[in-house]
């Protein structure tokens, strides 16, 4: 049996608001907040929530006609993909491909840093979006770059009191709402 997955990277959930959907991620079931961002090209604010070597993203869309955004009308706040860490992803590709796997792209996007995703259509997973991914070296300096900037962002608003922690990253989520058009004036 071939072997191509590494682990789970990260669970994608849509939410329709990222601070109500904190309350139970991360104030009720104690995962942390490592970083938050506001993915102009995914049209979506997204939290991470590390939970040890995987992740659970919350997706909320900022775009009315973003695919996002159109799921959660469909089907409401719940779980959008899960992403599998792949040792090789064009070995994995080639390989879902030869057993009539429908894969949605024909070739792996370079995302940020040069890792590769790919995903593969729920009609051939019975119903769940799959995406695959491959590490690139520089991934995880760049995700050290960003909880450090939001633990900054946490450290210079306020003192160690939860609330005004929580209310930190609230003013850091509409300010990435507001694309800090408002920091100007
Ligand atoms: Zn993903």
């Amino acid at each position: 049996m071939p072997n191509f997955v590494k682990k789970i990277d990260h669970i994608a959930l849509v939410v329709d608001d990222i601070d109500e959907a904190l309350a139970f991620w991360r104030d009720a079931l104690g995962l942390p907040l490592s970083h938050m961002e506001d993915v102009p090209s995914e049209h979506s604010l997204v939290a991470f929530l590390p939970a040890k070597e995987s992740e659970v993203e919350l997706v909320e869309p900022t775009d009315e006609d973003s695919g996002v955004a159109r799921f959660l009308r469909k089907r409401g706040p719940g779980m959008h993909h899960i992403c599998f860490e792949v040792y090789d992803i064009e070995e994995t590709m080639a390989h879902l491909r030869s057993q009539g796997i429908q894969l949605i792209n024909e070739e792996p996007e370079i995302g940020t840093g040069g890792k590769k995703i790919a995903f593969i259509h729920p009609k051939s997973t019975k119903g769940v979006l799959v995406e695959l991914y491959e590490l690139t070296g520089e991934e995880p300096n760049i995700r050290l770059a960003r909880a450090r900037e939001l633990a900054e962002q946490v450290r210079t608003s306020s003192q160690n009191a939860a609330a005004s922690v929580r209310a930190a990253v609230s003013d850091y989520v509409r300010r990435l709402r507001n694309g800090d058009k408002n920091e100007e004036d």
